[in-house]
């Protein structure tokens, strides 16, 4: 293990600064052991990142040593061991904070955006919308921006509107201003999409609704692995991000909130650890964020988030956003040149996500057979069913890079696809 952290730590550098030189980016992707293994006979090419991103090692390291050095519980014992568990998990939100660009007492640490999007839901639109209001919504929304909105909406009256999109996947910003009526209460927004790429302006966005006084919750699940965040300068009211698609282990996440809001909600979940006092007749509840976080948490997934974390600290976003602009540009060239192929999403802000078909290939076949080249790519929905029926197809195949993926990794994926097709007749 101890050489592979130290060509991550070699491969490192500070890209922020002018004078960096640019990463090694194969020195880094060897951080990945994953990325080494075989698939059908065939060297792995991983381009299902927005699923779920790979771990490089040094995460995988973090987690093995938590379990073999400081298991414990978090906040329930004044031991060495409690007390270096506890240090480890609040290092990890501190962590997160700074990669998200908000203060560290406002973040809830959660299992992931799913999570972190109910908690809204329940705990502050379900006690405080009202029959007829509206909860506006995007149409290029994962159906966990859509799915606890109709719960809500259910439950309390309120009905859900769509903000629509253009043609090339970007949001129609005219009509969404438009949408935003004195009956609008919520508006829930992904920063990414996850099928189309699109990177959405939330800034102007989130400050057109607090115009509007419109509370804003941003799905950040696609976009903290690909861009620099900076949540504070968003200016929204809750924001949403996952560990898993960040190279953290599964079950991690967060939602930031403004801390006004967050004191007058209620708790969404009750149990341990978000309590002060209870007795039979009353519960008195923890501060902000631990009235959110009852329960033991993945104390072990959220240490692993905190060396993810360093390690994109070290590799730097800005790098990795300039490094994944690259190889978009490059896949986008290379599937633009195939016959009858037809890219959804082409918006001019892009992160490195592509969804397309080809005229006369299913995009199940398709996938099914570049996995028999080892090329990972997600076929069908997405978990976006109203994005897909915008665009009047049943599926879509969607690769998604990450900075460890690589040019020649592309002309591999392209040569698989020709191939793919070609069996298809
Ligand atoms: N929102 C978007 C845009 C996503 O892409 C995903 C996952 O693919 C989610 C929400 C849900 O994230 P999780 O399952 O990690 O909670």
């Amino acid at each position: 293990m101890s050489t592979s952290e130290n060509i991550g730590s070699a491969a490192v550098q500070d890209t922020d600064t002018a004078t960096a030189q640019a990463p090694d980016w194969n020195r880094i992707r060897m951080d990945f052991p994953l990325l080494t293994r075989a698939v059908n006979d065939k060297p792995l090419i991983y381009f299902d990142n927005a699923n779920t991103s790979q771990k490089p090692v040094q995460v995988i390291a973090a987690v093995d040593s938590f379990y073999r050095n400081q298991n414990a519980n978090v906040s329930r014992a004044v031991h060495a061991l409690g007390s270096e568990a506890t240090d480890a998990y609040e290092g990890a939100r501190n962590k997160l904070a700074r990669f998200m660009g908000v203060r560290g007492d406002a973040l809830i640490l959660c299992s992931g955006t799913t999570f972190a999007i109910n908690l809204v839901a329940y705990a502050w639109a379900l006690p405080n919308l009202k029959p007829g209001e509206v909860i506006l919504v995007s149409r290029m929304e994962h159906h966990a921006n859509i799915v606890p909105w109709q719960l809500i909406a259910q439950r309390t009256g309120a009905r859900i509107q769509v903000a629509e999109i253009l043609p090339d996947g970007s949001l129609d910003l005219e009509a969404l201003y438009k949408a935003m009526t004195p009956q609008v209460k919520l508006l829930a927004i992904t920063h990414v999409s996850n099928v189309l790429g699109t990177v959405n302006p939330v800034r102007e966005i989130c400050r057109a609704a607090r115009k509007a006084g419109i509370v804003t919750v941003v799905d950040g699940s696609q976009a903290a692995p690909h861009l620099p965040l900076d949540v504070a300068a968003i200016g929204c009211d809750f924001y949403a991000a996952t560990g898993h698609k960040i190279c953290g282990p599964t079950g991690t996440g967060a939602l930031w909130g403004r801390r006004e809001l967050l004191q007058a909600m209620p708790p969404f979940i009750g149990g341990g650890e978000m309590i002060k006092e209870v007795s039979f007749e009353h519960t008195t509840f923890n501060d902000v964020p631990y009235k959110f976080e009852a329960g033991t948490p993945n104390i072990a997934g959220f240490v692993g988030l905190g060396a993810a974390l360093d390690y994109l600290e070290g590799v730097g976003m800005a790098a990795i956003r300039a490094r994944e602009a690259e190889l978009l540009a490059h896949l986008t060239e290379e599937l633009n040149r195939i016959e009858g192929l037809r890219i959804f999403g082409t918006a001019p802000d892009k992160a490195a996500v592509v969804s397309f078909l080809i005229e006369g290939a299913h995009a199940h076949d398709l996938a099914t057979l570049l996995d028999l080249e080892g090329v990972a790519v997600r076929s069908g929905q997405h978990c976006a069913h109203p994005l897909l029926q915008y665009f009047g197809v049943a599926a879509t195949l969607r690769a998604s890079l990450a900075f460890y993926n690589t040019h020649e990794e592309i002309e591999d994926f392209v040569a698989a696809l020709h191939k793919a097709r070609a069996l298809l007749g």
